[in-house]
This record gives structure tokens, sequence and C-alpha cells, in this order.
């Protein structure tokens, strides 16, 4: 294909300039860095190199091998409101680049000292720029390949107090960091490269996104990605990956999520990616994934935030419930026992390919988040088996009760299975509540209040009712301030789940019901303050958070002893669930002792 000729920078007209959100561009260092990522993409760069000496306050150096700037254009280039990139006002309703304002090299310019250097073909001349905040401009010959370099020298160093916000260097540079990993895997066949105070710290092999992955988080967070394929639907596709439910972090900042290829923080997607893994994710964790929208750029507007970082798109309610349902179906189908089976197939064959790294692991980072990089059980156990478990090989037969705790059992293939009880029996009761609370279902809508003193709730989507339990003595539960303003709206739907619960004045309640469990022992009284305090916390997904709780308190106990029809019942049940290797909570329920195994250790 022949390259498009450059468009010329030009002033933005006035009208366009009052129509762009206001604000600061250059925040902090790591706010340099995505203008001059931005930059370097939007020029069509193969490969950038960002580098990076004290957190970014002393240089920021980002070089690419774009299209460049032509010499007389680049002092233009760094004034306020110049761009190539957009004309009139039409072009803020549909943008397609990363950059619109121009502005970015205008206020690195003035934060900072700038030096520009560009080439526009591989003639080998190149001119450079050189711009202090005071304003002094030099213009010298020089010599690159095509493309740009821009380095950023002291940023902040007219303005002391600022300069200093920013002393803890090894916090800049993890948010450098952040920014670059997201553009990194949303544009993985660019080639990326970070060095930190001379050192290498990462490089993207600029293939696919399997290689990005890996080259970012190691060639296990690679190979435990599935994709979520190409969906298309009315309007946007979605695209991208799924890390494992094993392998999490404490914090939010790996989840990335594009719109038209741009990095945005947009609240209500982040939690619908998260929906998406329940109840797969233990409480405070946070998965790794990368899930791209695209959209007609109509539907989205860019131009509400000074930083770019958050959009605001039409539809959000659709596109949040495509991304949860499309996280959740993937997972559904490599749920894997964390560690033991690294691709879990379960029921209907998976609908997305597991990615494949096609390209040899990553060095290892040291000091950034090497604390961050294991999930929780990772290490917790090791499993001898490392095939997956579908669920035609799930155990069928039950042998022996172990320590009151594990079902000893075997499968039709001849494996044997040591099965964690009270789990197994949570996952199963999880399900039952799932599906009758019927949480996931756009059912909102509440079916009829509970007739007084009646033992059967109306269920909110279906009018089936919610089987409840009468309690002979009313509870007294006592709730913080916050917990009261949320549970209060919140209370005839729990009637309908079958808790009858009445407000007693302040942040009193009084409970009149609670929910009986099918298959499961009447709830204890002793645990309605953990159900109140689940369903009064500040997420949406609070029926969820219940229905673990309620799980988890019905389920048979570690030390019940259970007789050899309660143990093939449960086995059998389990074989019925939709993810039957880990309970609620995220945690195995299941170890396999293939056959394979058992052969190979005893040498048989
Ligand atoms: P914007 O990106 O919003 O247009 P900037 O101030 O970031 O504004 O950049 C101004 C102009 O300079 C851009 O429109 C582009 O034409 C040119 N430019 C900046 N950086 C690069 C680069 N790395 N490669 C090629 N052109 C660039
Ligand atoms: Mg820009």
């Amino acid at each position: 294909m022949e390259p498009q000729p450059t468009p010329p920078i030009l002033p933005l007209p006035a009208e366009v300039v009052d129509r762009i959100a206001a604000g600061e561009v250059i925040e902090r260092p790591a706010s340099v860095v995505r203008e001059l990522l931005e930059n370097a993409l939007d020029a069509g760069a193969c490969a950038i190199r960002v580098e990076v000496r004290e957190g970014g306050l002393r240089l920021i150096r980002v070089a690419d091998d774009g299209h460049g700037i032509a010499g007389d254009e680049l002092a233009l280039a760094c004034q306020p409101h110049t761009t190539s990139k957009v004309r009139t006002l039409r072009d803020l309703d549909a943008i397609a680049t990363l950059g619109f304002r121009g502005e970015a090299l205008a206020s690195i310019a003035a934060a900072a000292e700038m030096e520009l250097t560009s080439a526009t073909d591989e003639s080998g001349l190149a001119r450079s720029l050189m711009l202090t905040p005071g304003g002094e401009v030099a213009i010298t010959a020089g010599s690159r390949p095509r493309g740009t370099t821009v380095a950023v020298r002291e940023l902040f160093q007219s303005l002391p107090a600022r300069r200093a916000m920013f002393a803890r260097t090894g916090v800049e540079t993890a948010k450098i960091f952040a920014t670059l990993r997201a553009y990194a895997l949303i544009y993985p066949a660019v080639r990326f490269t970070f060095v930190v105070d001379g050192n290498l710290l990462a490089q993207t092999p600029g293939h696919d996104l399997a290689g990005a992955v890996g080259a970012l988080y190691g060639a296990d967070a690679a190979r435990e990605m599935a994709s979520l394929g190409d969906r298309t639907s009315e309007g946007f596709t979605l695209s991208g990956a799924v890390g494992s439910r094993a392998f999490t972090f404490s914090a939010r900042q790996h989840i990335v999520l594009a719109i038209n290829r741009r990095p945005v923080h947009h609240r209500a997607l982040l939690a619908a990616a998260e929906a998406g893994y329940r109840p797969l994710l233990r409480k405070g964790r946070h998965p790794l994934l990368v899930a791209q929208l695209r959209l007609s750029p109509e539907r989205v507007d860019a131009n509400i935030h000074p930083a770019k970082a958050e959009v605001l798109v039409r539809d959000e309610q659709r596109l949040a419930a495509a991304l949860r349902d499309a996280v959740a179906d993937v997972l559904g189908h490599t749920a894997s026992a964390p560690a033991a089976s690294r691709h879990v197939a379960i029921g209907a064959p998976p609908a997305a390919q597991p990615l494949t790294l096609r390209f040899p692991p990553a060095r290892r980072r040291r000091g950034l988040h090497l604390a961050e990089r294991r999930g929780r059980y990772g290490d917790l156990w090791r499993a001898p088996a490392d095939a997956p478990v579908e669920a035609r090989d799930l155990p069928d037969l039950a042998l022996a009760q172990f320590d009151e705790t594990l079902i000893l059992a075997r499968s039709s293939a001849s494996d044997l299975f040591l099965v964690d009880q009270h789990r197994a029996h949570e996952r199963v009761l999880y399900e039952r509540l799932r599906a009758q609370y019927a949480i996931g279902s756009a059912a909102t809508a509440i079916v009829g209040s509970p007739t007084e003193g009646a033992a059967r709730m109306a269920d909110r989507s279906s009018g089936v009712t919610a089987p409840a339990q009468l309690l002979l003595e009313p509870l007294l539960i006592e709730l913080t301030p916050r917990q009261t303003q949320l549970l209060t709206p919140r209370l005839s739907e729990l009637a309908a789940l079958g808790i009858e619960c009445q407000p007693f004045g302040g942040s009193t309640f009084l409970v009149r019901s609670l929910p009986q469990v099918p298959g499961a022992a009447p709830t204890a009284p002793a645990d309605t303050r953990t159900l109140l305090i689940e369903a009064a916390e500040d997420v949406e997904d609070w029926r969820d958070h219940m229905a673990i709780a309620l799980a988890c308190r019905s389920a048979v106990r570690r030390g019940q002893l259970l007789s050899a029809a309660e143990q093939q019942t449960l086995l059998i049940e389990l074989r019925e669930v939709s993810a039957p290797v880990v309970c609620p909570h995220g945690s195995p329920l299941l170890v396999r002792l293939s056959r394979d195994w058992l052969v190979h250790t005893f040498a048989w």
C-alpha cells in the first residue's frame, strides 16, 4: 500500500479550540509519556523506545520510527493548538487518532526542556529543535533514520513544589510502566522497549497479544490467558484476552480497556469486566485482562477529559453486559483448578481458543511488581497431574471419607480424586442459589411483596417462590449508617430472596425470616448478621456475595461425618454444576491423581 502523504500541521480554528476539554494535560511524568506514546502511535510507528531517568524527572526520551515531522513544521508543532489530526468541528465528533487537541507538545515545552529531532525519510537527514520553558529556540541539522525522538529534561524544574511531589521516583517509574504496558497490550503489533535508568526493563516482540503479555507478565500468564475471540454484536466488536483466575493482582491496573484503541478508564466497564469473573476471584484480587471495544467513532466522545483518560460512550449498559458475558463465557470454559490443570475445559467445547505463545518467555522483571506476580494459590499446592479435567472425567464413585474432610473417589477413567466435602457442597449450593436468585438475569422487577408471615416468598424474576424459614424469635441486627443507607432500598428484593427484614429505627433492623437453601440444613440464625452485611455491601453484585455467604454457611462442614449415600449424592450433584473444580470463593475443591501419574509414580 502506498503510504498516505502526511497532512500538514496547522493551527486549529477558534471554534474548535473552544470545544476542546480544557485542563491540565501534563500532571505528572507519566502524562508526558502517555502523550509522547500517543504521538508515536498516531505517526504509525512500528517500534517505540521509551527511556526514563529518575522517575522521568531527569529525562524522558521517546523515540519512534513513524512518519516524522518536516523540518519546517517542528516549531509549529510545539505551538498550542496546532495539529495535523483535526481540522473542523465535525472531526471532533468522530476522532480517529489518539491526539486531537494539538496541545501536548506545547504543554510539555512549557514545563520542561524539550528537544525534538525528526526525519521524514531514510536520507539520514534530520532536524532538531531545542526549546526551553523560557522560550529559547535553536534549530540544528542532525542525523537519524525516519522517525521522531522527543527528549524531555528536568520536568517541572520551574515548579519546585510540583517536582517535589514526584520525589519517590520508584512510584513514578511504576506509573510510567503501567502507562506503557497499557499501550503495549492495546498495540501488540508495535514493539515497545522500556529502559529505566540505563537498564532494559521490558521489551515486547511487536507481534501479537500473547507475545506482549508474555514479555510483560511472563510466559505463565500468557499461556493461561484465553482469547475473547472476535465478538461482533450490533454496532460494536469486542476482542482481547482474559487472564486466568489464578493469576491475580491486588491492584486493578492490570485490567486494560480500550475503546477504539484508546486506553480508557471507565468505571462501569471495568466493573463489568470483573463481574464476568464472579465467583472465581477472591475478594480484593483483580485479574489481568485486555479488552478492546470497537464502535463507530460517532458513538464515543473522547473529548471530555483533559488527559483523555475518560470517555463517554453511548449504550454503555449494553457494552458492559456484553463485556461481562464474554468474560464469563470464556472463563466458564477455561475455569481452571489453579496450578493443577492449566486449561480445564468443562462441558461444551470452548468458544475461544487459548492464546498460544509464539515467543520465548520474557525476561523476569525485578523490583517493580515481583511481589504481585503470582496469584495466591500458585504456590499453595502442587498437584501431580497437569492435564485438563473435563466434565466427563469427574469422579462418579465415592470410595471413602478421609478424616471427615475429604471424599476419596474414582472416575470412570480410574483416576483417583480427593474432593473437599465442604467446598464441593458449597459449589453445589451456590449454583442452586444463583439459579434461584436469577443472578445475572436482566430481571430486576420485584414480583409482589411477601405476604405477612408467609413462609415462601415470591422470586423477583419468575414469580417462582424462594423458600424461607420463619424465625421463631425475630432477630435485631444493628448496622452502620452507611450499611443502612445501602440496605434500605434493597429490602423488598431481600424479602423476595427469603430474608424478611424491617427497619426498626435508626440503623437497627428486625429480621423475621431467613432463606431456606434447597438441599441444606436450615440457615442458622447466628449467620444472619453476616448475611445482612453482605446484602449491605457497596457493590453491585451484592446478591452474588450473599449467595456465596449463604452457600458457605449452609454447606456441610469439615469434621462432619457423611454416610456413603451422602458422599455419593454430593459427587453426582457436583457433576451437574458449571464450574466443578473451584468453590465459590475461587479455591480448588478437588485434586486429581491420574491413573497415568499413579502408574508412573509407583512404576506399576
Ligand atoms: P496532537 O497530537 O493533538 O495533534 P501534539 O501537540 O501532541 O498534538 O502534536 C502536534 C503535532 O505534531 C501532531 O499533530 C503531529 O502532526 C506532530 N507530531 C507530534 N509528535 C509526532 C511524532 N512522534 N511523529 C510525527 N508527528 C508528530
Ligand atoms: Mg498528541
